[in-house]
């Protein structure tokens, strides 16, 4: 079916890289580039995943085996929006296929939350994980009390990375600008909040147990806020949660001491106002009861130290090259967004799911694509060629699957002894190495 499509993907994450899995192996002879605004490839994998969870990271091996295809081309640094737009992408190939994630932290709309020292979880993992735009943008980790807003994986990252030793992260790839600001910092305490109770937390176990190897801190959790004897209606549901319970019970046996750092587990409180002058001294936070499922205020307020607050909240796509954004993805229905031009991963359903997720996703969407687009391509689309032809006018120095295999060797080759690589974190850095070789 679509046999000889000229496909563009927009974004090399898991949900473009999926979906070029899909139609590499259902659509015969279809020509597809995978588009990227950055020089590396595969989204997330590199920039959202925890330097530390090296393994997670090794999908992208399948990733590779998609890139090695001959009809698959990865073309690097070329930003849609700015580089390119729609109605270009459009006038060179039969389809286009958006998979540019969900970029934009949302928003806690709290009095205080554009002071110094407040962040987005986005902003703040893609500054330890090395994303060339956020190279610089935290400037220091002086801090003695963090918060980090969230009940999910991502905020159990958060918490854990900046509690991290050098002994600890030396089989990770963290960034050596991060590297630097967590392993000096004067960091005491890092609670981490969550609105409704333990039970509702959408922490996975194994992270959740991660946190009891940490090298210099104490777990902490309040025993009274931990249900006894829960049951769900959805077996697996239940198994989760009751492991995540007996992990917490034994968190709540453990109390503050002089010669450890506290990761406290906190919850029931919703974030109210973030204090201070230019800089964040402290959050008030209120005090949550659960009524039907829903954490509802109780009226007390607390305020808590915090000269850090992190807050992963979740993610939205926000407007870029005129796609039609609602609800903060891209307005689609099953991923259709109008003739030849769809969405998938991240950009079609929001933040939710874990890496695997977006492959059926993706396939599904390909089978959508193939069913609209039976009768094959149009000749007077250029496809490849054109994109060539344009960015060569437009000087875009693009980026191939070959250029990114030698940033790749080169950041391997520079790590140290037990890290897989040290990342290059400029983007001009990365263009510089091509340019020499
Ligand atoms: C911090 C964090 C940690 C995570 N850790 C895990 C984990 O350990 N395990 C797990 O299963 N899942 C994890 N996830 C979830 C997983 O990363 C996502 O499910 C997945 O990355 C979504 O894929 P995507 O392709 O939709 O988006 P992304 O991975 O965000 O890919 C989007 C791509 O589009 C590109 N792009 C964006 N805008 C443009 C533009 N204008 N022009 C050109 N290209 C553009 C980006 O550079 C990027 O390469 C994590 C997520 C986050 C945020």
């Amino acid at each position: 079916m679509g046999a000889g499509l000229k496909v563009a993907i927009i974004g090399s994450g898991p949900a473009g890289m999926y979906t070029a899995g899909a139609l590499n192996t259902k659509c015969a002879g279809c020509e597809i580039d995978i588009l990227d605004k950055l020089a590396t490839p595969y989204g997330l994998i590199r920039t959202g995943v925890a330097p530390d969870h090296q393994t997670t990271k090794n999908v992208s091996r399948a990733y590779d085996k998609i890139m090695e295809n001959g009809n698959v081309r990865f073309v690097g640094n070329v930003s849609f929006g700015d580089d390119i737009s729609l109605e270009t992408l459009q006038s060179l190939y039969d389809v286009v296929v958006f998979a540019i994630g969900t970029p934009k932290d949302r928003s806690l709309g709290i009095e205080g939350e554009d002071k110094n020292g407040v962040f987005g979880a986005q902003t703040f993992v893609y500054w330890y994980n090395g994303h060339p735009e956020f190279r610089d943008a935290v400037p220091h980790l002086e801090v003695e009390n963090a918060i980090v807003i969230g009940n999910g994986n991502v905020a159990l990252d958060v918490a854990r990375v900046i509690l991290s030793t050098e002994g600890e992260m030396q089989a990770s790839d963290l960034v050596d600008h991060a590297g630097q600001h967590i392993f000096d910092s004067p960091l005491k305490s890092v609670r981490i909040v969550g609105r409704r109770g333990p039970e509702h937390a959408q922490f996975s176990t194994k992270e959740l147990g991660e946190l009891k190897d940490l090298e210099t801190a104490t777990v902490i959790t309040d025993p009274e806020l931990l249900p006894r004897n829960f049951t769900h209606e959805d077996a697996k549901t239940e198994k989760k949660v009751k492991n995540n319970l007996a992990l917490l019970e034994a968190y709540s046996e453990n109390a503050p001491s002089e010669d450890k750092r506290s990761l406290y587990l906190d919850f029931l409180l919703t974030p109210l106002e973030a204090v201070g002058d230019e800089q964040i001294r402290s959050l008030k936070l209120e005090v949550n009861r659960i009524e039907n499922g829903n954490a509802v205020g109780t009226g007390e307020v607390i305020e808590v130290p915090c000269d850090l607050l992190v807050t992963c909240i979740g993610y939205e796509l926000t407007n870029v090259g005129g796609l039609p954004v609602e609800n903060g993805v891209v307005k689609n229905t099953d991923g259709r967004v109008s003739d030849g031009l769809y969405v998938v991963g991240w950009a079609k359903r929001g933040p939710s799911g874990t890496i695997g997720t977006n492959r059926i996703d993706s396939q599904n969407v390909v089978d959508l694509i193939l069913e609209d687009h039976c009768g094959g391509p149009d000749p007077e689309k250029p496809g490849s060629a054109g994109l060539d032809k344009y960015c060569k006018e437009n000087q875009i120095h693009t980026v191939s699957f070959e250029d990114w295999q030698k940033i790749n060797q080169a950041e391997q080759d520079r790590a140290g002894d037990e890290s897989p690589r040290k990342k290059f974190v400029r983007k001009r850095d990365m263009l510089t190495l091509l340019s020499e070789d």
